[in-house]
């Protein structure tokens, strides 16, 4: 036990395991809650607890939300015709942060893998097709990663929906996704949805 107590010392030794956070600005954002009580302390309490008893995925697209399904796709205005297939949630967000694509999404969660035993159910991509045409969708951008799993899981579905009228594009080469858009500024995400290509 450091100088602040066993659940002091428990909270600091939790946030230090924190994505981007490590011991020294663990303590840092400790002290300043405790300082913050009121402010701030409480209200994060209150939010952490309801976040953990009601985020869930998006029944429809596989968003990480509060409710059974997100604003997104609760969002008439965003029924565009498009659909934008992610690996990741972290991929959705930072699209959303570029403000760039206002169709709606899916989230696969993972790739398919040979090796590791995913296939297309545990990807939900026979749901994803069914989706696609009953929702009549036009386009469905493929914004998945560079690696081979990416590049099979692009090419199943692509094969899926041929002889179909749904045109398949994918973003601009070069673009790191799979998790790892969330590191690009916004213009690059923007940039990349625009000159998109048909695969
Ligand atoms: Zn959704």
């Amino acid at each position: 036990m450091e100088g602040g107590g066993d659940d002091i010392q428990a909270l600091i030794t939790l946030m230090a395991r924190l994505p981007g956070l490590g011991p020294r600005s663990a303590r840092r954002i400790v002290l300043s809650l405790i300082r913050r009580r009121d402010t701030q302390m409480v209200q994060l309490a209150q939010l952490l607890d309801r976040v953990a008893v009601n985020s869930r995925e998006c029944l429809s697209c596989g968003n990480v939300t509060d409710r059974d399904i997100c604003p997104i796709c609760a969002d008439p205005a965003r029924a565009t015709g498009e659909i934008c297939v992610v690996e990741d949630v972290a991929d959705l967000w930072a699209l959303e942060r570029g403000r760039a694509f206002r169709g709606r999404y899916h989230v696969l969660g993972g790739t398919l893998s040979a090796l590791d035993e995913i296939g297309p159910e545990d990807l939900g991509i026979p749901r994803l097709i069914s989706r696609i045409h009953e929702d009549g969708v036009t386009e469905v951008i493929l914004a998945l990663n560079a690696t081979v799993d990416g590049q099979t899981t692009a090419h199943y579905i692509a094969d899926a929906l041929e002889g179909s009228e749904v045109a398949v594009t994918g973003l601009a080469q070069g673009v790191p996704i799979g998790g790892e858009l969330d590191y690009l500024d916004d213009g690059t995400i923007s940039a990349a949805l625009r000159a998109r290509r048909r695969l």
